[in-house]
């Protein structure tokens, strides 16, 4: 093997590798889960036995302890060529990837108060890895940055504009490496260039997102400040009337509390009370579960709405794209919110939105429909290799 970039994606308590040649192959995936907990667990992709790591393992022991197993089982040289890792938030810093140095270190740092979960893990992530591998180029690649291209008009809310100014408040937007991913793959689908190409890219994974595509460029999107605005979501609210903090607090609801709710108990898993995976739910309601009918239709309405809305900021529309685990598989979530669209002439084939257009290069639209509809798998770490690669000129 001449080069690899290896692609490290840090959660808040997970740490993901991905190893690519520089043919674009991946070699090897690894993943560390339940990290800084005393059931830390790890393993390699493809590969039954479990890595060992120490109890209640930290971003780093895991980094070190899946680079060791995957050299020993020879799934990666000595070093790699460049790494590349997954950063959230880079605020109004960074509009693309980089080279990470001192300064961009404390740069990212800088933006931590706008990611709190997410930032401080992703230096954590991007030390260890300077650690074990000091002399390989490593460049950070963003969420944020993709959005940077939105005019004040979808970026601004409507507050006094010292908010903006002294604390940074906007709309940032988020998933950018994915709906950049979509912008090139329907593109290269439709056989066109990204440049010429608009789509609006719903990403519905446990995080949801719908974004407005111009010629390539990101111009509207969902998700705002945090990844908490927009669409309903696995355990996230999405949109509520900002009332309603006022409303609960008067109901004696600490703001700590507001924000647990609104975060990890609402979405699907609030609307259903049992569940905020998508597969789970549609089970429960073909079982007759009331609630977990509802949380699929709520889910799938605000998501047409979404889909409107994004229409306001395009002069043509080549396609609409879903992406992420449930727009990649649930043919029942593509169809029930297309039936909300039947006006603005959106139409899709029950057979190939049964196969998820696999037989068609993702195209499930009916002949009459106004619009493309593509079924396009995400592959943010291929983005994350690509910009590595760029960056450091391998591919
Ligand atoms: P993450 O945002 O954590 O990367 P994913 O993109 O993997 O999440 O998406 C997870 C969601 O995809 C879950 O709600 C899961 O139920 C849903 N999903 C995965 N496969 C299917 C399927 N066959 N049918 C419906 N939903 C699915």
């Amino acid at each position: 093997m001449k080069q690899s970039i290896l692609v490290v994606n840090c959660g808040s308590s997970s740490l993901k590798l991905a190893l690519f040649d520089e043919n674009e192959n991946k070699l090897a995936s690894a993943l560390a889960e339940r990290l800084n907990r005393k059931d830390a667990f790890a393993r390699i992709d493809d590969d039954n036995r479990t890595v060992a790591l120490p109890d209640g393992a930290n971003h780093k022991q895991a980094l070190q302890a899946l680079v060791s197993a995957l050299r020993e089982r020879q799934l990666m040289p000595r070093s790699p060529t460049s790494i590349g890792h997954r950063v959230v938030h880079g605020g109004e810093t960074f509009r693309e990837a980089v080279l990470i140095d001192s300064k961009v270190i404390g740069a990212i740092n800088d933006c931590a108060g706008l990611a709190p979960l997410h930032n401080p893990v992703a230096l954590a992530g991007i030390e260890a890895s300077r650690e074990q591998f000091p002399d390989i180029p490593q460049i950070a690649v963003f969420d944020t940055a993709y959005h940077q291209t939105l005019a004040p008009r979808a970026y601004l809310y409507a507050l006094p504009e010292a908010y903006y100014r002294d604390w940074s408040v906007r709309r940032y937007g988020f998933h950018g490496i994915s709906h950049f991913f979509m912008a090139n793959e329907a593109a290269r689908r439709l056989g066109k260039t990204p440049a010429t190409t608009s789509i609006i890219s719903a990403h519905l994974g446990n995080g949801c997102s719908i974004t407005a595509i111009r010629d390539g460029l990101s111009v509207d999107t969902s998700m705002g400040l945090t990844p908490l605005e927009g669409l309903v979501m696995g355990t996230r609210s999405g949109d509520v009337d900002p009332g309603l903090f006022g409303y609960l607090a008067s109901r004696g609801m600490p703001l700590n509390e507001v924000h647990e709710v609104l975060n990890h108990k609402s979405g699907l898993l609030g609307i259903s009370g049992q569940t905020n995976d998508m597969r789970s739910l549609c089970d429960l309601a073909d079982h007759g579960h009331e609630p977990s009918a509802l949380a699929i239709e709520i889910f799938c309405f605000r998501l047409a709405k979404y889909v409107g809305a994004m229409m306001a900021s395009l002069s043509q529309l080549d396609a609409l794209v879903f992406t992420g685990g449930i727009g990649e598989n649930s043919s029942r979530v593509r169809e029930k919110t297309l039936s909300h669209l039947r006006l603005l002439g959106f139409n899709i084939d029950a057979d190939m939105n049964e196969h998820h257009g696999r037989y068609s290069d993702g195209r499930i639209e009916h002949t009459d429909s106004h619009f493309p509809v593509l079924v396009i798998p995400t592959n943010e770490e291929l983005v994350i290799a690509r910009e590595a690669a760029r960056l450091t000129t391998i591919f």
